[in-house]
């Protein structure tokens, strides 16, 4: 008989968008399809066990993934912008700097994020009980006791809600608990960091005055914000603002790899102060110290992050946050059915069971209860 995998919570997937795609924003069929090297343009389902991109419900099962963050994040309206995510990491000589994209404008936004949304809750309806939308930590701890997929609604990018923010109401009770201000691009909320390797985080202004009544209108309402793609003046504009636990949701350690979308030690530190967390992002180019979007990478690389972020943070304030069909992964980690390899991984670095316990889901669940108003 073999052992059941770990239950993981996890941090951030891009996962919705590969299933809504072909609806709701079909002229990116092929980006996507390239980008993740699809063999015939992105045609996935959920329930099917796949080969392709990295989460379906089966490969979840198989991989122990109990469940996470559902990043919705707008895609432009004319694709004019595919190379801006095809060529992240892709520099020659091991550096990058892509410009960031234009914005989005808010009424297309919203179509989209609306379009998205009843995409992912369809998929939760046809699930017959296997996947559940989660809105309390308890709800994720009934998840994961009754081996149900746990998803939470996320938004990557704040361009669906208004400045006068009465859209953000109206996605709290839909059932949004988290919010990255930017993914990056630009809006009427604040800038975020271009993908720069080597770079500091430090890249332009932070916050605008909107941004900041956003942040705490999310306190008010106890939506967590993330702060992974932020610039570094953004990330001390929440951090001086914000009265919740600081969270990263999928960024890893700067010193060891000097992209923008990683954490300086300072940053760590103000994020340890909080008692907030941090999720260990998977994408090669923001683990590996040359910044090289190599899937030939080694998981020793992935431990090495843990270790920082524990080191700086402690074993209470780091999880995982994969970047599942968002980013390119390390070949053993191919997919989430390959989860308990790196699980194993860890093992043999030392880590031990309880330690794996909290790095898995009961960090998760405790940031998580402290931001939501609602256990
Ligand atoms: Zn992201």
């Amino acid at each position: 008989m073999t052992q059941k995998p770990l239950p993981i919570y996890d941090g951030h997937n891009d996962t919705i968008l590969h299933y809504a795609i072909p609806q709701v924003a079909p002229h990116y069929s092929e980006a996507f399809s390239e980008f993740f090297g699809y063999r015939e343009l992105v045609n996935r389902d959920f329930f099917q066990r796949s080969e392709q991109g990295h989460i379906d419900l089966p490969r979840a099962k198989e991989g122990g993934l109990a469940g996470g963050f559902w990043a919705i994040s707008p895609i432009p309206e004319k694709g004019e912008d595919k190379q801006s995510v095809a060529s992240v990491g892709a520099g020659e000589d091991g550096t990058f700097d892509v410009p960031l994209p234009p914005e989005i404008p808010h009424t297309y936004a919203t179509r989209f994020t609306i379009a998205a949304t009843s995409e992912l809750l369809r998929m939760i309806a046809a699930s017959a009980g296997q996947a559940r939308l989660v809105t309390t930590a308890d709800d994720i701890v009934a998840c994961i006791d009754e081996e149900v997929f746990a998803i939470q609604l996320h938004f990557e990018g704040a361009e669906a809600i208004d400045e006068d923010l009465y859209a953000l109401d109206v996605w709290y009770e839909v059932g949004l608990r988290s919010l990255g201000i930017v993914w990056s691009r630009s809006n009427i909320f604040g800038h975020g960091v271009p993908f720069r390797f080597p770079s500091s985080p430090d890249t332009g202004p932070g916050l605008t005055d909107a941004g900041e009544r956003l942040v705490r209108r999310c306190n008010q309402l106890g939506i967590l914000i993330d702060l992974s793609h932020l610039n570094e003046k953004g990330f001390w504009d929440v951090a001086r603002i914000s009265d919740a636990p600081l969270v990263a949701t999928h960024s890893n350690a700067h010193a060891i790899n000097a992209a923008t979308r990683n954490l300086t030690d300072k940053q760590l530190a103000a994020i340890a102060e909080t008692d907030g967390m941090v999720g260990v992002n998977f994408h090669v180019g923001f683990l590996r110290e040359d910044g090289q979007t190599d899937p030939d990478t080694s998981l020793d690389i992935v431990i090495r992050h843990f270790d920082h972020l524990i080191e700086k943070l402690g074993e209470d304030r780091v999880g995982f946050g994969s970047d599942f069909d968002g980013a390119v992964m390390p070949r053993d980690l191919a997919d989430c059915a390959h989860l308990p390899r790196l699980v194993e991984a860890m093992r043999a670095a030392g880590y031990g069971e309880p330690l794996l316990q909290k790095l898995a889901h009961q960090n998760w669940l405790r940031v998580l209860r402290s931001s939501w108003k609602a256990t």
